[in-house]
Order: structure tokens, then sequence, then C-alpha cells
């Protein structure tokens, strides 16, 4: 498709504005007030001019989940626009540890020992605390990242009292052929055997089913931000 043509089909504002309603419409149904759950944009390879579409529209908690990508993009973005929060969920090596708690806000993706303490090491470097959630492959799938479901309960406690990481909340990407209820239940039980208050889970095909199991954070990306296209190289 024309790529002129695509860019010119969608419009961020719009999309927002029924994000954030639907969003509120799900709450409401479920009981919960709109200002439970925060609406995190993913703006992952999309032309900047979209994000700063979000950003001109008030959204100020962006997801993106690639550190080279990010440093690219927000640092002049955050100078721009006081107030940015951003959440990394995509998987973290170890050496790009110390750039991640130097740009990031929250880490969602926090999955291995190894990880929890090169990142509890950078913080105290930096002198930075970053809000970190644990991410649980609740699927179990063999590529994905996370930790296994029965080895969360050791993990966040060893997270909290071994390196003293600030643990708020767990995340989940759901395997895309199953029902994702089942494992926004199960996130949302694991979270609260720790009295984690904090549910990174749901994306545009369903946030609105992840409010309904309690998410307080959805990440959001095509339904904002239209068809992402393909990352070169
Ligand atoms: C890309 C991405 C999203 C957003 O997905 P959409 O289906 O475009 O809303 C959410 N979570 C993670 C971890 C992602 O990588």
């Amino acid at each position: 498709m024309d790529i002129a043509e695509k860019d010119a089909d969608v419009n961020v504002a719009d999309n927002l504005r029924t994000v954030r309603t639907q969003i509120a419409a799900a709450a409401e149904a479920a009981g919960r007030a709109a200002d439970e759950v925060t609406l995190v944009a993913v703006g992952k390879v999309q032309p900047v001019e979209r994000v700063e579409a979000a950003l001109e529209e008030g959204q100020r908690v962006f997801g993106e989940n690639r550190i080279q990508e990010a440093q690219g993009k927000w640092p002049a973005l955050k100078q721009k626009y006081p107030g940015v929060a951003l959440h990394l969920i995509g998987p973290l090596q170890t050496n790009k540890a110390a750039d991640a708690v130097a740009l990031f806000d929250v880490i969602e993706t926090v999955d291995r020992p190894k990880l929890a303490r090169v990142l509890a090491d950078e913080m105290k470097k930096q002198g930075r605390s970053l809000e970190c959630f644990i991410q649980v492959n609740t699927g179990e799938e063999e590529q994905k990242a996370g930790v296994l479901p029965s080895e969360a309960d050791a993990f966040i406690a060893t997270c909290r009292s071994e390196h003293g990481l600030n643990v708020t909340g767990l995340m989940c990407i759901p395997p895309v052929n199953e029902e994702p209820a089942l494992h926004f239940a199960l996130l949302r039980e694991i979270a609260r055997r720790h009295g984690l208050e904090k549910l990174s889970m749901g994306m545009s095909g369903d946030y609105e089913t992840a409010i309904e199991f309690g998410a307080t954070h959805v990440r959001v990306g095509t339904a904002i931000f239209g068809e992402r296209q393909k990352p070169t190289g």
C-alpha cells in the first residue's frame, strides 16, 4: 500500500479518544473507576509524527519494546513534552540494563534473577529507583519471555528481599490463540498473593476483557496508531 495514503488514514487523536472512551466504559461495566486504568500507548515502529500526535492530545504514558529505538526517539520528546512516563515492555538484555535505567521509568519485563540483580546494581549506581513489574509467562510458551507461573512466587520474593527492587506489579502477554481471560485471571491471582496492585495486561484486541479482570495498565498500539510497518533489517 502507498505509505502516504496509509498515514493519512490514521487519525491518532480520534483513535485515542475512542480507546479512552472504551476504557472508561469497560471500567464502569466492571464496577471500577476509569482512572484506575492507565493507558500505555505503544508507539513502537511507528512514525514519530504519530507519537507526537498522541503527545499533543495529552497522552503521557508510553510503552516501547526496544531500547535502541526508544533511545532514538524519546530523549528529545521527553524534553519537549514534560511529564512523560516511559514503560519498557520488551525483553531486556543485561548489557542494555544501564541504558534502560537511564531512559525508562517503569520496567515491565523483569523475568530472571540475573536481570533483577543487574537492574538493582544499575539503579544504585545511577541513583534512580524505577518501578518494576515482573513478567509472567502465563502460557508457558517456550519462545516467550517471562518467569513461569510455578516459579513466580519465589522470583517475586527474591526480587524484593534480595535485590530490593521496587516491585509494584505483574505483566503478561497471553498466547495469541488462547482465550486471554484465563491468563488475566491467573496473573491477577499471583498478584493478589503478593499484595501487588498493578496488573499490566490487555492489548488492542483484548484490553476490555483485561479491564474486566482487573488490569490497571493496558498496552495499546494498533488501536491508537494504526497497523505497524514491519521493522526493516
Ligand atoms: C506491541 C506490543 C503491544 C501493543 O500491541 P497492539 O496489539 O498493537 O495493541 C502491547 N504489549 C507488548 C508487550 C507489545 O510488544
